[in-house]
């Protein structure tokens, strides 16, 4: 399976002019052997997005966990999948602090699945379960972990919430420690599983979460505005 290097841009850049500058960057990459970059960017930059760039690998950064039909201002996987998205981040800590809740991320990702897009379900511990101990830390993933959905090619981005955009990454070997867990948890009830590191990686960290082969690649946040940074996180691979 190909290590993914997924761009989250969040909530940027502000233009399309600029966001289609940024996919040019990223499609322009030169990729190693074994490694799938994603970009992931703002809903409505998805479509001219992928027209400009049509081997750019496509993410969202949410999607809609209803059917189609009467509900004002949602985006479900059936538009996303007609957009050409393969992976659609669901349960990122950052709307979880906007009141997202597991039995959300779980329907979310199920209907990812249904519509043939893999979900990248992330999940992490704050820091005072962290400060608790390593045990703290499963007991509080595990119940996260629920939400992924059975029998499917899934992939869980383990982002400790401290570490993202914070500067301060996890250490290298304890998030490889973490992964491998997750995916032992995982895969008596998955078809695959592959688990990614996310948490202020940069270029000059990511060979050190990626040379574990726990680690199956990178979610990518503020480096990934960032052509040049982006870069050579694809190439640490
Ligand atoms: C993220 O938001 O998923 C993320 C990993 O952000 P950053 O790389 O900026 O920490």
């Amino acid at each position: 399976m190909d290590r993914l290097i997924v761009a989250n841009w969040k909530q940027n850049p502000s233009t399309l002019a600029d966001a289609l500058t940024l996919a040019a960057g990223a499609a322009g990459l030169n990729v190693p052997a074994g490694v799938t970059v994603v970009v992931a960017p703002p809903l409505p930059y998805v479509a001219s997005i992928g027209q400009a760039n049509p081997f750019l690998v496509l993410g969202a950064q949410d999607l809609s966990l209803l059917p189609p039909g009467a509900h004002t201002g949602e985006v479900g996987a059936d538009i996303l999948k007609d957009l050409g998205v393969r992976y659609v981040i669901v349960g990122h800590s950052e709307r979880r602090a906007l009141g997202e809740m597991d039995g959300n991320v779980a329907a979310k990702a199920q209907a990812a699945v249904e519509s043939g897009i893999t979900p990248i379900v992330c999940v992490g511990e704050p820091r005072g379960v962290r400060e608790q101990g390593t045990e703290a830390v499963k007991m509080f993933l595990t119940s996260q972990l629920a939400s992924v959905p059975d029998g499917a090619d899934v992939v869980v981005a383990y982002e400790p919430i401290w570490a993202i955009g914070s500067g301060t990454a996890d250490d290298p070997a304890s998030a490889a420690d973490i992964a491998r867990w997750i995916a032992g948890l995982l895969e008596p009830r998955v078809k695959s599983v592959r688990v990614l590191y996310g948490g202020s990686a940069t270029p000059e960290n990511a060979s050190a979460f990626l040379s574990d082969p726990a680690i199956g690649g990178l979610l990518v946040g503020g480096a990934s505005l960032d052509a040049v940074k982006f870069g050579a996180i694809v190439n640490a691979t």
